[in-house]
Parts: structure tokens; sequence; C-alpha cells
């Protein structure tokens, strides 16, 4: 899969690159990443990406030239966005405080595409043509107001690339946690995990863990799984047919 960072600060991905499993993708090939500097697709001396708000108000806004520039000089983005209609491998996608929850369903839709071209904001936005125009969707990582798309751009790539085949070294880990697909009566949270010391602090892990018997610790791990999201997350769990 390839992405596209359409940023004022392509160095800002130059950490959340360059660890892990996602650096490891890379490597492997199984991941391409590629940042846009949106001064570059400016077509003034000045570099001007942003403008005042029409209507007046406080702040700048981000204008529209600029990136559709941007966008027609990506291979594939641009056949999306310029020849709109065509069988399309390829997703535009604006990070907007606004747009549609991301939720690990929509990670898995997402990881579907060849291409993800993902469009980070700043100042007080996005002139609004982009997401009418431009933007296959607008996608929010949380009910909350970052001042910029930079790191909503990197948690939904991060989220997206672990499920990517080949990725993960083991692929049954991605099955087996949280908001994965489970089977009907597993819980949507992972069960709690634990590693030695048996003890720590006076503080020791569940025996049976420590026992060897599998499947009674298939068991232990689906209840404490259902107990550990009713206490956390109650508004996952099924309601009751009274309630
Ligand atoms: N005026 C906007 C509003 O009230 O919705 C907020 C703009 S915010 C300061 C600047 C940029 O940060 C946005 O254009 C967007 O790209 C990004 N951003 C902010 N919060 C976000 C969120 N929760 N999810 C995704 N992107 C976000």
């Amino acid at each position: 899969m390839q992405f596209d960072l359409i940023t004022l600060f392509p160095d800002f991905f130059e950490s959340p690159l360059r660890y892990g499993v996602v650096a490891r993708a890379i490597l492997r090939g199984a991941l391409t990443v590629r940042t846009h500097h949106l001064r570059g697709y400016t077509g003034d001396r000045h570099q001007t990406t942003d403008d005042r708000p029409y209507g007046g108000g406080e702040g700048m806004v981000m204008k529209i030239e600029p990136l559709y520039r941007a966008l027609a000089g990506i291979a594939g983005a641009a056949e999306r966005s310029v020849r709109a209609g065509a069988p399309d491998p390829a997703r535009v996608i604006l990070l907007s405080a606004q747009g549609r929850l991301f939720d690990q369903a929509m990670a898995r839709r997402l990881a579907g595409y060849r291409q993800l071209v993902l469009i980070c904001g700043r100042y007080e936005g996005v002139d609004e043509r982009v997401a009418e125009h431009l933007a296959d969707e607008e996608i929010s990582i949380g009910n909350f107001v970052l001042t910029g798309g930079e790191l909503a751009a990197a948690v939904l790539l991060d989220a997206v690339a672990r499920l990517l085949p080949g990725v993960l070294g083991d692929a049954q880990s991605a099955l087996n946690e949280s908001f994965s697909l489970p089977e009907p009566a597993a819980a949507p949270l992972d069960c709690p995990h634990y590693t030695r010391p048996p003890e720590f602090n006076g503080w020791p892990v569940p025996q049976i863990l420590l026992q060897g018997d599998h499947q009674a610790i298939r068991d232990w791990r689906a209840r404490a799984a259902w107990d550990k999201t009713r206490r956390l997350r109650p508004d996952l769990c099924p309601a009751k047919p009274d309630e």
C-alpha cells in the first residue's frame, strides 16, 4: 500500500515512520510512504498556502489551489479527483475534527485500498471546497481538536499499516485483539496480559495462567476480557433485553 501525506510539516512524520512495525513494513516493501510539502504546490513567490476567511473571523484558512495541485501531482489520486467516476483503488482523506470517527472497522476498510492520500489541515482548517469536491471522505480521530492533521494522519497510518498482509510478525495477533472481528461470543476488548515475574510488589499474576492447562487458560481469558470490557467500556457490551 502507498500512503501520500500532504502537509505543511513533512519532517513531522520522521519519527512515526522510523520505529517498530511501521518501520519494518516500509523496509519489507509492504508500505510506501511519501510526504508532499504543500508549499511546493503554491503558485506565488511567497508560497502562500492560507488566507483570511471570507465573512471575517479568527484565524486563517488553507487555500484550495495548492491542495488541488498537490492532488493532481500525486499519481492515482490525480485520476480520482480529476476524473471523478473512474474505478478507484485510491482514496483521498481529509483529516478533520468534523469527520466520521475513526475506528478499527474503518482501519480494516481503508487497508483494502492500494493508495491512501491524507490531507493534513492546519490553522482554522481547510477551504470547505476541498471536502466538497476533492476528498472522498473526512475522518476524525476523536471528539477533540488538534492543532493540525499530522498527528491524526500518523494515527490513521499506524492503525491501517499493521493490518496489511505480512506486516505483523504473527498475523494471528491482529485477529485476537481489541476491536478485531472475533467469534460472536467474544468480548470487544482483548483479555489482560501478564509476563514475568509471577509476583511483583505482592501483586500476583492470576494462578491459572501459570498452570499450563490450555483450555482453562482460554476460558479464563474469555471471561477476563468480558470483565474488563464491562468495567472499562460498558458502552461496548450488548444491552440486556430488559434495558
Ligand atoms: N476549526 C476547526 C474545527 O473547529 O473543527 C479545527 C481546525 S484544527 C485547529 C486544524 C486541523 O487539525 C484541521 O483542519 C484538521 O486537519 C486537524 N484536526 C484537528 N482535530 C482533528 C481531529 N480530531 N481529527 C482529525 N484531524 C483533526
